[in-house]
């Protein structure tokens, strides 16, 4: 199994990072929120990161998804079908969760590692995790918008274009904001690092991406915790004019 590296980014809130995919723990008194499911392998460094926080499986009190595709879902069914925890996604990924290979990016991703060969090393480490063995999930919960009814009590931010039914989530408590691949500061797709949108190898509608990233400018957080990359503690504003600066968009 690819290494996994466990962090405490904010007081209560956790990044584990596998094959430069991130999922992460919202903790509070009682329970926690797992955000995103990276790949099925990914879920016994989940479990160790509990453990080590002095909280178990049985604390967790959903899995709330970014969006539907592969390198998000990985873990969901085993929680849902195995665990009996519910899987929280925004209605109009509801579908694509449940075939998370089967989505529509506007070129075709296989054709860019010949084009970036700095995305090799990241794909492949992608794979060895179990990034072509991933279930689809139904999820239990589907929601348009409003603060959701889990620990950390996050707020959704519709995000669409990488896919449909994108979302962030903003915990203004914590100042931070979930962005998925919404905005990430790693693109698995070309291997660049620095706040930006995923190439359009991944994305379903690039200019609505570039939309949904004023939604992302105005909420304000300080501390952006992406699908792909390192955390970026300048602020969700910062790192929405970088990933619209010259050469990104
Ligand atoms: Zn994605
Ligand atoms: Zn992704």
């Amino acid at each position: 199994m690819a290494k996994t590296n466990v962090s405490r980014v904010v007081e209560d809130i956790y990044a584990i990072e596998h094959a430069f995919t991130n999922c992460y723990l919202v903790v509070d008194q009682t329970a926690v929120t797992v955000i995103d499911a990276c790949f099925p392998s990914t879920w016994s460094a989940v479990q160790e990161c509990l453990t080590s926080i002095g909280r178990r499986v049985s604390d967790v009190a959903g899995l709330l998804l970014t969006h539907g595709h592969f390198d998000h879902v990985g873990f969901a069914r085993h929680l849902q079908t195995d665990l009996d925890i519910p899987v929280w996604i925004h209605q109009d990924d509801h579908w694509l969760a449940q075939h998370p290979y089967r989505y529509r990016p506007e070129r075709n991703r296989l054709l860019y590692p010949l084009g970036h060969p700095r995305s090799l090393p990241v794909l492949t480490r992608m794979v060895a995790a179990g990034a072509l063995r991933v279930r689809g999930v139904q999820a239990t919960v589907t929601f348009e918008s409003g603060r959701l009814d889990l620990p950390g009590s996050p707020i959704v931010v519709p995000t669409p274009g990488h896919t449909s039914g994108h979302c962030a989530f903003y915990l203004p408590d914590r100042d931070v904001v979930f962005t998925g691949d919404a905005l990430v500061t790693l693109d698995p797709y070309t291997g660049r690092s620095g706040p930006r949108m995923v190439a359009p190898a991944a994305t379903a509608d690039v200019e609505r991406n570039r939309r949904s990233l004023c939604q992302l400018a105005e909420v304000a957080a300080g501390v952006v915790l992406p699908g792909h990359g390192r955390p970026w503690r300048h602020g969700s504003a910062a790192a929405v004019s970088a990933a619209l600066g010259p050469g990104r968009g």
